[in-house]
């Protein structure tokens, strides 16, 4: 929603300030998905608005349901046409938490990811990022399902290299007048880039941080995770002491599991020895995720070398859980999005 041109209309129309805030609230807290349905403002002006402006920078072009109903994906067609995904999810009843995308694209190419196979087109400005929290929850009021709970910036991108309008668009998030989500709901998920998880912690300390891993050994993670060999495991491990010396707050460690590739009990030795060595082992808890198939080698790891791995990882002082992927049939899942 872009707020300046709100404003502005509200200034050339002579409205009171209190027109600003009607608008506002119909759209952040009522979740209204178009300007006719605001019924405390006058009915010229919310023609005008429909004329002049639009509440969503985007078209959605299609909205893709899981036949659990647990997920949705949708495609979004942004005002210079390129598209991107955002995905909505419920991992447990009457929860719902919205995977947002920070890049159309992503520069960083990860053998196993069908966005970084698609390249990089744009960064989304703050707007874009943040429609999606409208977007969404304008879905959930419609089906007037329980409202949102959790937003996490995992869809198409890597968020600190759009850092400035990842930036704004949590402070919008977190801001009462606004959105009003607490940090603690916000959860970002870096590759791990020069400078981002410092500057991520500097702004803002309360938000969960997530470290998309899934290697523990340098040789292998360059060869499926390019961005690695600009920032390798030793620099992420001196980042996460650092954050550590400055916050006790959990981090979360993705690992997704392809099989004959990182699933072996090895790879867990080396995933426990290189967490422990990191210190404060206690704050760091790995997800497990089972890799979901887009094109090309990787297959994901079998249920029960899963469990080994978990069981491994638990019995050398190393949380972890087993993550289930919910979105898998509409390849709304990590890893999966492609903005088609
Ligand atoms: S896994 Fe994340 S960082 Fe890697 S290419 Fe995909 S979106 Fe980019």
């Amino acid at each position: 929603m872009n707020l300046e041109k709100l404003e502005k209309i509200l200034k050339e129309n002579n409205q009171p300030q209190f027109r600003l805030e009607q608008t506002k609230k119909a759209i952040f807290e009522d979740s209204v998905s178009s300007f006719s349905e605001i019924t405390t403002i006058p009915l010229d002006l919310r023609k005008r608005f429909e004329k002049e402006i639009d509440i969503l920078s985007f078209e959605v072009e299609k909205i893709l349901v899981s036949n659990d109903k647990r997920s949705a994906k949708a495609l979004l067609r942004l005002k210079d046409n390129n598209c991107m995904e955002s995905v909505l999810l419920s991992p447990r009843p009457n929860t719902w938490t919205v995977c947002i995308s920070s890049q159309v694209g992503c520069p960083l190419g990860c053998e196993f990811c069908a966005t970084g196979k698609g390249g990089f087109k744009r960064n989304l400005t703050s707007e874009e990022i943040t429609d999606q929290i409208l977007f969404w929850r304008q879905y959930l009021n419609r089906k007037k399902f329980p409202a949102l709970s959790n937003i996490v910036y995992m869809g198409m991108g890597e968020p600190m290299l759009n850092w400035e309008n990842v930036k704004k668009s949590v402070e919008d998030l977190i801001d009462i007048k606004l959105f009003n989500f607490g940090s603690r709901s916000i959860s970002i998920s870096t590759v791990g880039i020069k400078g981002g998880i410092e500057k991520f912690l500097a702004e803002f300390p309360q938000v969960n941080l997530a470290i998309s891993l899934h290697f523990a050994d340098n040789e292998m993670r360059s060869k499926y995770m390019p961005a690695n060999k600009a920032y390798d495991l030793e620099n992420i491990k001196k980042d996460l002491q650092e954050y550590f010396r400055k916050s006790k707050r959990k981090v979360f460690i993705e690992y997704i599991m392809f099989d004959g590739i990182n699933d072996s009990l090895g790879d867990a030795k080396g995933l426990a020895e290189y967490l422990n060595s990191i210190g404060n082992a206690y704050l760091l808890h790995v997800n497990l995720i089972s890799y979901n198939k887009t094109s090309g080698e990787f297959i994901s790891s079998s249920k029960n070398k899963i469990e080994r791995f978990k069981n491994f990882l638990l019995q050398n002082r190393i949380n972890a859980t087993i993550r289930k992927s919910l979105g898998t049939e509409i390849a709304g899942a990590c890893g999966q999005l492609t903005g088609k």
